[in-house]
């Protein structure tokens, strides 16, 4: 075991756990970890105020599989989660921090998937339940005994679930499960509401909140771009092309993603290596030398190995993957800088990472502006711009030394001193794109945004704080239809309710659901058209606020 992931086993985890925690490549409790683990692991209730990127996720399912008991195959315990794309993500993180557990199963709970089979894993001795508010108090109707074994909850992402409507879901749900379980609360923000939930349902619960205390940077030009998760490695190659760097380094957050990134660069060409917390201390020695001499330019880390990194050349960092908090972002972007040298520092945000950013600017007190991916042009200008000074030194005498040669050359080939410099430069330039063209066939475009809630197709993004109510309303556009619910604000519905339940139940992107108007004694709500018999079936028995939603296709004439 290596001393970093002494940090997990420290924290008083069962070895099972750090087995898997360590295989998965995590080096180093984040700080939420390192503060949730043992209040759980004790048995506390908790509040733990942390957002998307912070390890929240591993802070409380690590503890919470070491609580369970896998000889009993009854469910233990429950997490609720605001969508179903987190209650998978959720699942799946639970899953893989329980492969050396036999007999551990996890089983997830959403709408928009046949109830049939959810149940059956339940019943077939699933000890955790990941789930949807909604759709668990579909099978509380079913089976009101569903959650009579539960005695660990945590509610993640408290404040969204409230946001879309899930507050009369989640009573019931406390209602269903054992006064004496423990309860785990996570929330960015923690609004009246969400405390007055803890105040009734949890029991002197101990406070966690990463507290972060203002740093300025100064010295240091910082600049962010969007970027999917998926197309990271090669944004990072496309902002090589076109920054002018000397020594960089490279965040990111696990060793395999150290040594994939590492050998995606070695195989473009760059003198890069990786650094993390397995290399051993002689071999890190040699990679930072080498760093410092030009031997290598490029050194893609982990926190934990690039700690008390000095190497005077770095003028850039790129901070591929996000810091858990605000504090290890101001420790990496110092890694460039170094006496009082210029530094830049760009961090790659995925849609879901940007709540991170804005405490990021708002715990470093700087506006860490949006730029753009650079497009094909750019590196197009790059790429001529690095032959036209590769060139141009060697033109002062080349013709003295060589020109003798070009003159047999031509005469000997029968071509023009122009037809034999362009075949040099196809030798020289070793099959690189350099036309427009050949540039745009050779990287993929990497979509990226500027507006700061715009959303791109497929991203896969969960709703944020705010969002809804910031969009304008949006008239009955081409590719929509208008539905409507007898379900109205006389029988306690608000927009939020439908939202969250047709969101989940649906299978719909966010961005897929129109303006909802909620009248007295109905509502309407726009949905798109493509599909939307389908998704009609799929919403047939979805309840909202204890009533069937029973949402038709409306006609206005
Ligand atoms: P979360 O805040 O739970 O959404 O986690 C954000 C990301 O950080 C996930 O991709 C996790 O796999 C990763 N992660 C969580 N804890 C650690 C850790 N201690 N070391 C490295 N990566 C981690």
């Amino acid at each position: 075991m290596t001393q970093e992931t002494g940090g997990f086993a420290a924290l008083g985890l069962n070895p099972n756990i750090v087995a898997a925690v360590i295989a998965t490549g995590y080096e180093e409790p984040s700080a939420i970890q390192q503060q949730s683990i043992p209040i759980i692991l004790e048995g506390h209730d908790m509040i733990g105020q942390a957002q998307t990127g912070t390890g929240k996720t591993a802070a409380f399912a690590l503890p919470i599989l070491n609580r369970i008991d896998p000889s009993k195959r009854e469910p233990q315990a429950l997490i609720l989660a605001p969508t179903r794309e987190l209650a998978l993500q959720v699942a799946t993180a639970f899953e893989t921090y329980a492969k050396q557990m036999p007999g551990v199963t996890v089983v997830a709970v959403y709408g928009g998937a046949p109830m049939g089979p959810q149940l059956k894993a339940i019943r077939n001795g699933a000890q955790i339940v990941v789930a949807t508010p909604g759709r668990l108090c579909d099978h509380l109707r079913r089976d009101e005994k569903v959650l009579a074994t539960v005695n660990h909850l945590v509610l993640d992402e408290a404040d969204e679930m409230l946001k879309l409507g899930f507050m009369d879901d989640l009573e019931v749900i406390f209602k269903a499960m054992p006064e004496s379980r423990q309860t785990v609360l996570f929330s960015a923000t923690l609004p009246q509401s969400i405390r007055a939930i803890a105040e009734r349902h949890l029991k002197d619960p101990k406070h966690v909140k990463i507290q972060s205390k203002t740093q300025t940077v100064t010295a240091i030009e910082q600049a962010h771009l969007l970027v999917h998760a998926d197309q990271k490695t090669s944004a990072v190659l496309r902002l090589l092309e076109v920054e002018e760097f000397d020594a960089l380094i490279a965040f990111v957050r696990t060793k395999q993603a150290t040594l994939d990134l590492a050998s995606a660069l070695e195989a473009k060409g760059y003198k890069a290596a990786a650094l993390n917390g397995d290399i051993a201390q002689n071999q890190r020695e040699r990679v930072i030398e080498s760093l410092k001499d030009g031997r290598l330019d490029i050194v893609v880390a982990t926190d934990v190995a690039a700690r008390g990194l000095d190497v005077p050349r770095i003028t850039h960092v790129f901070n591929v993957d996000m810091p858990y908090d605000p504090e290890s972002y101001v420790h990496r972007i110092g890694r460039t800088g170094r006496a009082g040298r210029e530094g830049r520092a760009l961090l790659l945000v995925t849609p879901r990472e940007r709540r991170m950013l804005q405490v990021i600017e708002r715990v470093t007190g700087q506006k860490v502006a949006e730029v753009r991916l650079p497009n094909a042009q750019a590196v197009l200008d790059a790429r001529i711009k690095k032959l036209t000074n590769s060139l141009a030194p060697l033109v002062a005498d080349a013709e003295a030394t060589h020109g003798d040669l070009l003159d047999r050359l031509t005469a000997d080939i029968g071509c023009t001193p122009r037809a034999l410099a362009a075949a040099l430069l196809r030798k020289a330039t070793n099959g690189q794109a350099l036309t427009l063209d050949a540039v745009e066939r050779e990287q993929p475009l990497v979509p990226t945004s500027s507006a700061p809630r715009e959303r791109t197709a497929g991203s896969g993004d969960r709703p944020e704080r705010g969002d809804r109510e910031r969009r304008a309303p949006m008239p009955l556009g081409e590719g929509r239809a208008r539905c409507r619910t007898a379900l109205g604000a006389r029988d306690g519905i608000a927009a939020k309710n439908l939202l969250g339940a047709i969101l989940n139940e649906g299978g719909l992107a966010r961005e897929a659901i129109g303006r909802i108007q909620v009248r007295d004694s109905f509502s309407l709500v726009e949905l798109p058209e493509e599909g939307l018999e389908k998704l009609l079936a799929k919403l047939k028995d979805t309840r909202v606020a204890g009533k069937q939603l029973k949402l038709r296709r409306y006609r206005e004439d």
